[in-house]
């Protein structure tokens, strides 16, 4: 049995445009899946579809920081070897998730942030993009011009101004009962150059391990802060149901912190869950190639 779930992140548009999105990153990583045999590969090309597209913010299109710049954050772990690698505060590559990928599999490191993992991205040959779309621009701007005259920023801190879009993550549990996940997002809104959100902290934003793979999405620090994926992998590996562990690390990050968020898990029985206390979480979800319906839980 391989599953494999992918989300667009809490608050994000659950239209047909975004759930189509998600839907045709699910499938694209099953087919690399199939075609190599590969778990890595599978999450890997799911994340690059989403952050090739410009409805989420992850990618092209990414939200933009104070500065008016694109500063993504991308990560990539395998349950099996418990291998982990991310980027953080990367500009002007587009595919954070591959900058990840390659950092673990051709260096000894485990994270490079900024102008080096920029440099890092261009020693290994990935092209120069700004990542900045015409709507994410036109939300800077306007957030800009709201500022200067003083205004209320009415808008989400995940999402942008204009665009109900956000953070992309894919789990997997492959053929072998093997996990893996990768995660890559813009982060927030309006955020300080250099800041970092939970997506390239391992045990924050991002897990794998022999016993399940899981991603969140949602306030960043508060989930750095609760190491909310390790928590859920501490709850599996005790023998706990998936969607009532995922239940419990959502409420306590709420109580923790009074923040919002979700998380996709999955684990090597192939139980899966999807739990947020926002008002959208659109996911997709591939079994053994074939698309099933999801309802995640909202709290
Ligand atoms: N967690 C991401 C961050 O804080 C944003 C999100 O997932 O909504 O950077």
């Amino acid at each position: 049995m391989s599953i494999i779930l992918v989300h667009g992140s809490v608050e994000t548009s659950t239209e047909p445009p975004f759930i189509q999105g998600l839907e045709t990153a699910a499938k694209k990583g099953y087919d690399a899946l199939k075609a190599s045999n590969n778990r890595l590969d599978a999450v890997e090309q799911a994340v690059i579809e989403l952050e090739n597209n410009p409805l989420y913010n992850a990618g092209y299109g990414s939200v933009l920081n104070r500065d008016g710049q694109a500063e993504l954050d991308g990560a990539i772990m395998d349950g099996v070897s418990g291998r982990f690698a991310a980027v953080a505060a990367m500009k002007g590559i587009r595919n954070a998730v591959s900058v990840a990928r390659k950092l673990m599999e051709d260096t000894k490191h485990v994270v490079v942030a900024g102008e080096g993992a920029s440099l890092f991205a261009k020693e290994k040959g990935f092209a120069d993009d700004s990542c900045i779309s015409p709507e994410q621009m036109e939300s800077w701007n306007y957030a800009m011009q709201l500022l200067k005259e003083g205004k209320q920023l009415d808008f989400s801190a995940y999402t942008g101004l204009k665009r109900e879009t956000d953070t992309v993550g894919c789990i997997l549990l492959d053929d072998d009962g093997n996990h893996a996940a990768a995660s890559s997002t813009g982060g927030s809104f309006l955020k300080l150059p250099g800041r970092v959100g939970d997506t390239p902290f391992i045990g924050g934003g991002i897990f794998a391990s022999a016993d399940c793979a899981v991603v969140c999405t949602g306030r960043g620090e508060a989930f750095i802060q609760t190491l909310t994926a390790k928590y859920v992998d501490d709850g599996i590996h005790a023998g706990r149901h998936p969607e009532e562990v995922a239940i419990e690390a959502i409420r306590r990050l709420h109580r923790l912190t009074g923040e919002y968020g979700g998380l996709i898990v999955i684990d090597n029985k192939g139980r899966t869950a999807a739990v947020h206390n926002c008002d959208r979480f659109p996911v997709a979800l591939v079994r053994n190639g074939k698309p099933e319906k999801v309802d995640p839980l909202r709290l």
